[in-house]
């Protein structure tokens, strides 16, 4: 299981890992910000590192890229452990959400700072300027504009372009897309994946927004409270997350709590309220073990009357959001004493419902997360 490999103490000389991030703690007094982290990165790799806001997220990036020390732990970049090495001399480019452009330099001047700095020939720094303004795709007569005088997303383009321009081994993002406005974001995502696409580089992205995520990472390292929740592909966190954390995060998951009255022979009862919630299982489950259930949204069906599930129950609809190509639905279900999410896919014309209907809500024993306390 993903959770268990990433915690698992494997030498830092694993495969094809270009960064390893070694058992790393980070503690400010008594706050442990950074607990206990593994996560081994692959070359060429864009590994997402999601979570809410002060999971801890900026100080792992702030520790690769030698801001900050770890307390504990060790990590390698190519083999070699980094945690002596001053920021400069770490072969590392980055891009916050404050870009840190200067804004009265023109782009070129901003691209071609971090050659500068490393002492580049004058013809060789023209050169990778133009590449970089190619690859992030910024017209060649962009270059003498003052960066004051550009656009948001144009201003983002120069803050790559910056900070991949001397071909660095790893390119660290902090939130870079979050002051963007919602379609430009969305460009945005689309360009950072083609520009990882286009070159070799290994990224590490660190968002709170799931979307995000999904939509960008080769895996996804879930944090939460500053512990490592589950390293997975996109793919295998939304189908199997590892922690009731990881469920409710990742997608749009209500949680119930449940006490086990069956568990076994791949079928599992449990109480919730006053009914009961049939799941699939290969676990074995003690009578009267509390358990948390996960419910998906779009796994839940909703209709006028009976569903042939396992499990239905009569609801009633508290609030609507209607999305065109599908519908939103908050429901009450006094059976199990909860409130549910729920997706309707591409409803019908008239098959939508409105506030204080009565209807009914399904879902399958199969779709059903189980997690135990
Ligand atoms: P995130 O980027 O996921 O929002 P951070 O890494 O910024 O979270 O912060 C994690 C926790 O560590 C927070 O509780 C934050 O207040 C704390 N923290 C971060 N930097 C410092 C610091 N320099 N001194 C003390 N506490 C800090
Ligand atoms: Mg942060």
């Amino acid at each position: 299981m993903a959770l268990h490999e990433a915690n698992s103490r494997d030498p830092p000389a694993e495969h094809d890992s270009v960064v390893h991030i070694d058992g790393v703690t980070k503690e400010y007094g008594t706050l442990t910000a950074v607990d206990d982290v593994s996560i081994p990165i692959r070359d060429g790799e864009f590994l997402t590192i999601l979570g809410p806001s002060g999971a801890g997220k900026t100080t792992l990036l702030h520790m690769i890229a030698g801001f900050d020390t770890p307390s504990e732990g060790e990590i390698y970049i190519n083999d070699q452990p980094i945690s002596d090495e001053p920021p400069y001399e770490r072969d590392i480019g980055l891009v916050f959400q404050s870009l840190a452009l200067f804004p009265h330099m023109t782009v070129e001047e901003n691209i071609a700072f971090p050659l500068k700095m490393r002492r580049q020939d004058l013809d060789d720094i023209a050169e990778q300027v133009e590449e970089a303004l190619e690859l992030v795709r910024l017209p060649a007569d962009y270059r003498d504009k003052p960066v004051g005088d550009l656009s948001g997303g144009q201003q983002q383009r120069v803050a790559f372009a910056r900070a991949i321009v001397y071909e660095p081994t790893l390119l660290l993002l902090d939130e870079p897309l979050s002051s963007l406005d919602k379609k430009l974001r969305e460009e945005m995502r689309s360009e950072l994946t083609r520009i990882h696409a286009e070159t070799d580089l290994t990224i590490v992205h660190v968002t709170h927004n799931q979307t995000e995520a999904l939509s960008m990472a080769d895996r996804i390292a879930v944090i939460n409270d500053g512990a490592l929740e589950q390293l997975d592909t996109a793919e295998g966190i939304y189908m199997n997350p590892a922690t009731p954390f990881s469920a409710e995060f990742i997608g749009d998951t209500t949680m119930l709590d449940g006490t086990i009255t069956e568990g076994e022979s791949e079928r599992g009862v449990a109480a919730v309220g006053r009914g009961e919630v049939t799941f699939e299982t290969e676990a074995d489950f003690e009578p009267e073990q509390r358990v948390r259930l996960g419910l998906r949204a779009e796994r839940i069906a909703i209709v006028a009357d009976a569903i042939p599930a396992a499990n239905s129950y009569e609801a009633t609809v508290d609030q609507v959001g209607f999305e065109g190509s599908r519908t939103q639905y908050s429901v009450t279900v006094p059976a199990l004493d909860a409130t549910i999410d729920v997706t309707q896919q591409d409803p019908g014309p008239g098959q939508t419902f409105e506030r204080h209907d009565t209807v009914v809500v399904g879902w399958e024993p199969a779709d059903v997360l189980v997690y135990p306390e």
